[in-house]
């Protein structure tokens, strides 16, 4: 192992100076100096010493909900944990998380880390972070341009897992269950749910074939996507026995995760399915630190789910909904349609995807289940922004009929363009990288409300 030497020490406290100024003027100092840090000294993340139990949070998607919830559960366990949750998750952020943890030689403050990792950030960080535990929530298409498939990404992030790396793995996806075969792993799953299916109802199953001899798998239960249990008819291949198996009770609002000699049950912090498996996701992992079942229930009392993603809120009997939509991420935005589907009453719907990024691949749109917003509950949806005909035609092709597709006008034009009568429920889709404009649509979405409602009254 490399050792500390006068580079080291220059860069460490020329950023732990940068970052007492910056946090003086009240600037977020969560990115920057682990940049400079870098630049000064390209294997810094190397010679910071590291908390003694170091987690990394990567996949698709929800690898920044379980690392929140980690943190969240660690914290109430009292367990004071370095984290990048105000950073990027690439070198800059973890390494700016280790420096605003560190002790002036360098040495951990803390003996617990969750970092959340980029997947292509991988050959940059676990060599010289070398985590205790790896979590991989799932691998999907995402930003295809920049990450090409999943299979792919599971690559990378293979190729760079350190070999002491313990891995905690979702036994329902095959493609990140089978990153890093050699590693040590314990795997999570849930059992069939009432709402799973014989056949993948998505556009996209990017796991279709066995991976040892390449015959279609077949499949016991579809949950969503490739998520599953699967098995090759031909060589007994089968999705992984898990280790932390959880049956789910939604009329009790519970899950029993059966252990290897013990069946605990834990209250379920919010019954969206992606949720209950960020949830199990963090127990394995509590679990297999060695934190007991009853510490984890109390703890589960103190935290909640982070709401950013998803706001409601009630003005006269009309209900508006605020929910992140992943552009370019076809799995979390199919989702995201699903759940607008599925919830009862007659709804409006806005998008407010894509309206500023004219040189951006919309391919996505094509991988993304538009055909789920083809129902006779949603009677409007309307298009601000310059993609607005993409988004149109994409609608179109999914059977939604002409006159329900309003688009041609700009973001905070279209609240105008919503049809209050006769509506239950507005959903606002909004993207992750410009939550102003969302909010002020929303807050302009309200102020409509309550004049409609106060002149009613
Ligand atoms: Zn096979």
């Amino acid at each position: 192992m490399a050792k500390k030497n006068i580079r080291f020490y220059f860069s460490l406290w020329t950023v732990k100076i940068m970052r007492l100024s910056m946090k003086a003027l009240g600037k977020n100092a969560a990115h920057l100096p682990g940049k400079f840090a870098i630049k000064l000294c390209p294997n810094f993340i190397e010679l910071m010493d590291k908390p003694k139990h170091t987690i990394g949070v990567t996949g698709t998607n929800g690898k920044t909900t379980v690392s929140n919830l980690l943190v969240d559960m660690l914290e109430a366990c009292g367990h004071k944990t370095t984290n990048n949750r105000l950073g990027s998750n690439m070198r800059e952020g973890v390494a700016s998380a280790l420096i605003a943890n560190s002790t002036i030689t360098g040495k951990s403050k803390n003996d617990w880390a969750v970092l959340e990792i980029d997947e292509r950030s991988s050959m940059h960080i676990y060599p010289y972070l070398k985590p205790e535990y790896v979590i991989c929530t799932n691998l999907f298409r995402d930003s295809i341009l920049r990450n090409g498939s999943p299979e792919y990404i599971q690559k990378i992030v293979s190729d760079n897992m350190q070999k002491e790396t313990k891995l905690i793995l979702n036994a329902d996806d095959l493609i990140s269950g089978s990153v890093a075969p050699e590693n040590p792993r314990i795997y999570y799953s849930i059992r069939r749910l009432p709402s799973d299916t014989d056949k993948c109802e998505n556009l996209v199953n990017d796991c279709q074939i066995c991976p040892k001899c390449a015959t279609k798998l077949e499949y016991e239960y579809v949950r969503y996507h490739q998520i599953g249990k699967a098995y090759c008819p031909k060589c007994g291949f089968s999705s992984p026995k898990p280790d932390y198996d959880a049956e789910v009770n939604f009329d009790k609002n519970t899950m029993v995760i059966y252990e290897k000699n013990a069946k605990e049950e834990y209250e379920l912090l919010n019954n969206s399915i992606f949720n209950i498996y960020n949830q199990l996701t963090i127990t394995a992992l509590l679990r297999e630190v060695g934190i007991s079942a009853d510490k984890i229930r109390e703890s589960l009392k103190k935290i909640s789910l982070p709401d950013y993603r998803y706001t409601k809120f009630r003005v006269g009997n009309i209900d508006v909904v605020d929910m992140m939509a992943k552009e370019h991420n076809p799995i979390a935005c199919s989702v995201v349609f699903d759940y607008v589907s599925k919830e009862p009453g007659r709804k409006e719907v806005l998008f407010l995807l894509d309206d500023e990024t004219p040189k951006e691949s919309m391919c996505w749109i094509y991988d993304c289940d538009y055909e789920k917003l083809n129902s006779d509950l949603i009677k409007h949806i309307i298009i601000p922004g310059s993609r607005s005909l993409d988004q149109k035609l994409r609608l179109l092709m999914a059977g939604v009929p002409e006159e329900k597709i309003i688009i041609d006008m700009q973001d905070m034009e279209a609240p105008d363009y919503l049809e209050l009568k006769d509506t239950d429920t507005i959903f606002v889709l909004h993207q992750h990288w410009k939550p102003e404009v969302d909010k002020k649509v929303v807050a302009k979405i309200k102020d409509l409300l309550n004049k409609h409602f106060g002149e009613e009254a």
